[in-house]
């Protein structure tokens, strides 16, 4: 639709310039250099060194590169791997509700069973006691997302220590889906789940270089885990895609090394985009719920007197010329999502205002 409308898509989240220079040379250079074919199926050795550095630098976890990190085609790779490895038919795995898409899609093709617990609306915030809840004998996977796409929540460390006790008493794994780790604002920090008492034993933690290096087409991501939690999942990558982009590897190393400032000045410009599209929602009459992380923000559409965010957002593009995401999209219990609509705030200063400028006309 924002395609076929011209509108200014604030839909799909990724971002609208590129990441650091150096790592798109890197790139070119590899190309030219011949890093063409099959590089080796864990991903080279020195992404594996950079992406278990980068973990150590800023978390205090350390990975052993050659047995506990894996290479992926992006983090749905990586997520479509361990969900399929860990989950067998009847088994249930319980996730935030709302979820990316791809949970929902590999969940069945695995077989599995969703159990969503709720991130609702309007403050998103997690109910500890329906998480504890959601266990039964069954549960084999608990899939964490935080910082959590679409709501923008960042778990805090009480509540990450809850959910750790949870999967320690209950013997269950975990996936962590952690893409947006470094995109956190104000005061908010991002822990891993893996570094609380029991867990990391029992987790596998996914990252993508395609939200912090601003590089969503490369599709270059991650697998961290213990070696034999590391091998059920290589085993699955293996007959997916054997190998991931060569050529993006060593590059990828390089931003993993050198790009510490460059994400830092990405997650401040994110914080003042944030804040800019806030600002001109606000002015429209619609009030966000400000995320602590992520490059999205939700609004409840009924002020303008919209029950439902799938017709707002589908009135929006020939109304207004833009483009939004209707929370429903994300959810199994439609009914919790019908008012909510998500923004991307990853575009250039002038696109978030020319979006904002035909929301004023238009509405
Ligand atoms: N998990 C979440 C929560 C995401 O938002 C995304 C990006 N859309 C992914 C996983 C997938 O990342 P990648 O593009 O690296 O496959
Ligand atoms: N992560 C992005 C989003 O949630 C893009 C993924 C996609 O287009 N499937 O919008």
């Amino acid at each position: 639709m924002a395609v076929s409308t011209g509108s200014v898509n604030l839909g799909q989240g990724f971002p609208d310039t590129d990441g650091p220079a150096f790592m798109l040379a890197a790139a070119e250079q590899a190309i030219a250099n011949g890093v063409n074919q099959y590089p080796p199926g864990r991903g080279i050795a020195p992404l594996r060194q950079a992406i278990a550095d980068h973990s150590a630098r800023h978390y205090g976890l350390g990975y052993d590169p050659d047995a506990e990190v894996l290479v992926t085609t992006g983090a749905t790779e990586a997520l479509a791997s361990a969900i399929l490895a860990f989950v067998d038919p009847g088994d249930e795995v319980i996730a935030l509700e709302p979820f990316y898409d791809s949970y929902a899609a590999s969940i069945d093709l695995a077989g599995g069973t969703r159990v969503g617990v709720g991130l609702f609306g309007p403050d998103f915030r997690l109910d500890l006691d329906e998480f504890a809840a959601a266990f039964t004998p069954r549960t084999k996977l608990v899939l964490i997302n935080s910082p959590h796409n679409p709501t923008g929540t960042v778990l805090d460390r009480a509540e990450l220590a809850e959910i750790a006790r949870l999967a320690v008493e209950h013997d269950v794994l975990v996936v962590c889906d952690e893409v947006y780790e470094h995109l956190v604002f104000d005061d908010a920090r991002h822990v891993p789940l893996a570094t609380f008492p029991g867990m990391r034993e029992r987790t596998v933690r996914i990252s993508s270089s395609g939200k912090t290096y601003s590089a969503t087409g490369w599709k270059i991501g991650w697998a961290l885990g213990t070696p034999e939690l590391i091998s059920e999942v290589t085993a699955v990558k293996q007959f997916l895609t054997y190998v991931s982009g060569a050529p993006f590897q060593p590059a990828i190393a390089r931003a993993l090394n050198e790009g510490d400032d460059w994400v830092a000045a990405l997650r401040a410009d994110l914080q003042r985009k944030r804040d800019r599209l806030a600002a001109g929602l606000r002015g429209i009459g619609l009030e966000p719920a400000m995320p602590r992380g992520t490059y999205f923000m939700t609004t409840d559409v009924r002020p303008l007197g919209y029950a439902d965010g799938i017709e707002f957002c589908r009135d929006l593009p020939t109304r207004c010329g833009v483009v939004a995401i209707p929370h429903q999209v994300f959810y199994d219990d439609i009914e919790a999502g019908r008012p909510y609509v998500r923004w991307a705030f990853c575009k250039r200063d002038e696109v978030l205002d020319t979006a904002i400028e035909r929301l004023n006309r238009g509405l």
